[in-house]
């Protein structure tokens, strides 16, 4: 491999688009930046996310004046907007997608200015705990009054989406017309109409524990970070690390180029520096966390471990044995973010004795027979099929080939192991960066509705899954399974 494989991940086929993305040069307009933190977070989340999609963005041209005050993901300090952006690509993407100053051309504009004085083909805003991205400028009134970052945040997944369905071109679905979401509520639909939360900056949450480090759990430590909340600690458990080609970089938004092959838990720590966000980061699975000496955990949480009592944990894994894991430790309440394609999905357990358990419909895969199942396939193949489905995947093609052609396979036979381990790798899935910020905002605002109100808690349903294709939010809650081990 010549290069890092950066885009490999949303480059995988995804149902509703295209298979092949035309690049984008970008041009954004942000205006002038002092006195609106929301338009501060915006831009910056924006860049951080299309920074990161390789093969739908060429380069970023940005107009944006005045000083940055609020949380960046990659340095400290209050800096010139273009500055800290083009800084921030750089971080991202080792200079492979630049931002830049405005040049002739443009293939998609887009315009997150107070103001409507540019033909832009998308037009977002974002505020407190509302969001909204359009095809032609906001008809409503928009107040910069707010310091929170949910609502911008998840603005800025909605454009990054839009500009991935531009890019990709759109089989099934719609293109944003006048899209305005509320976290807080869950709804979708007129700005004006959609309840707003009440004001996160100098707010609380609970202490918590977050399993894994990755995608959406990054996501759910920037957003916490850049709340600025008055109280807040986060326990990281992570046992990874960003992978060597860089696909994991398309969508960790707390890692930048220097982190290849660095532990996924050491960008958290980096950042809660970096916001002033507290907390307490482990290297290692959760079974190894439970058994381990953490002499720099807060005391308080030491002693409720003692007692085995996790009041609040965020599941950010990907793995259902792992989701098994977390409700085998019988926390009192779960929020599980993940996504599913272009489907962003955050979830409350615990709160509802009727509703679902983490582990109730998440049930481990059977990895075993899906192994069995891929080596089957391989042994049905021609010579020339299976030549062409190994090579570059395993270390020794022809003894893998001698393997699979032998009518009496012995074990221990050379190539036996090429082959076990090709089949029981599973194939990566589509994963882009909006998706799995969108699902960590969406996780984050539930730890918050849980910290700020206890009324709004009762009102809400226990899921919401955001589709991107559709740009539709669905709210609803899923009853327990009667053989549940941990509820039924
Ligand atoms: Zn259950």
């Amino acid at each position: 491999m010549t290069d890092l494989a950066f885009g490999d991940r949303h480059s995988r086929a995804v149902l509703g688009l295209g298979l092949n993305a035309e690049p984008k040069i970008v041009r954004i307009y942000a205006g002038k930046l002092a006195g609106s933190i929301s338009r501060q977070h915006l831009l910056v989340c924006l860049i951080n996310l299309i920074a990161r999609l390789h093969g739908s963005v060429k380069a970023i041209q940005l107009q944006a004046e005045d000083h940055l005050v609020v949380a960046l993901p990659h340095i400290r300090g209050k800096i010139l907007a273009f500055e800290a952006m083009a800084s921030l690509a750089v971080w991202v993407n080792g200079g492979r997608i630049p931002v830049c100053p405005l040049g002739d051309v443009a293939d998609i504009v887009i315009d997150i200015s107070a103001g409507h004085q540019h033909d832009a083909d998308l037009y977002a805003w974002g505020s407190g705990w509302k969001s909204w991205v359009g095809s032609t400028p906001a008809s409503f009134v928009r107040v910069e009054d707010r310091r929170d970052c949910l609502g911008p945040y998840f603005a800025a997944a909605l454009v990054a989406g839009e500009l991935f369905k531009r890019s990709k071109g759109l089989i099934k679905g719609r293109f944003a017309e006048n899209e305005a979401h509320s976290l807080w509520s869950g709804a979708s639909g007129d700005w004006d109409l959609l309840p707003d939360g009440p004001r996160v900056d100098g707010g609380s949450i609970p202490d918590c524990y977050l399993i894994g480090a990755g995608a959406v759990g990054q996501g759910v430590v920037n957003v916490l970070g850049a709340s600025n909340l008055a109280r807040a600690y986060a326990v990281t458990v992570d046992h990874d690390h960003h992978d060597k080609e860089g696909t994991n970089l398309n969508r960790c938004f707390l890692a930048g180029v220097g982190d290849i092959d660095k532990p996924k838990v050491d960008v958290v720590r980096r950042y809660r520096e970096i916001s002033g966000l507290a907390g307490f980061e482990f290297h290692g699975t959760l079974n190894d966390y439970l058994v381990a000496e953490k002499a720099d955990l807060a005391q308080r949480l030491l002693e409720k471990e003692q007692r085995d009592v996790y009041e609040l944990v965020i599941s950010a894994v990907d793995i259902n044995q792992s989701r098994q894991d977390i409700q085998g430790l019988r926390p009192r309440i779960v929020v599980g973010g993940s996504t599913d394609g272009l489907r962003a999905q955050s979830v409350w357990y615990g709160l509802d004795e009727k509703a679902e358990c983490l582990g109730c419909w998440n049930q481990p895969d059977n990895s075993k027979a899906r192994a069995m199942a891929v080596e089957a396939e391989l042994r049905a193949m021609t010579e020339d099929q299976q030549r062409q489905r190994l090579v570059g995947n395993v270390n020794d093609l022809d003894a893998a080939l001698a393997f699979l052609n032998d009518p009496e396979p012995r074990c221990g036979r050379l190539g036996e192991a090429d082959i076990r381990a090709f089949a029981s790798s599973v194939s990566p899935e589509f994963s882009v960066s909006f998706v799995s910020m969108a699902s960590a905002v969406m996780t984050a605002a539930r730890v918050l509705t849980l910290g700020l109100s206890g009324e709004q808690t009762k009102l809400r349903r226990s899921k919401s899954i955001f589709h991107f294709r559709s740009l539709k939010c669905d709210d609803a809650t899923t009853a327990l399974r009667q053989a549940c081990p941990h509820c039924g």
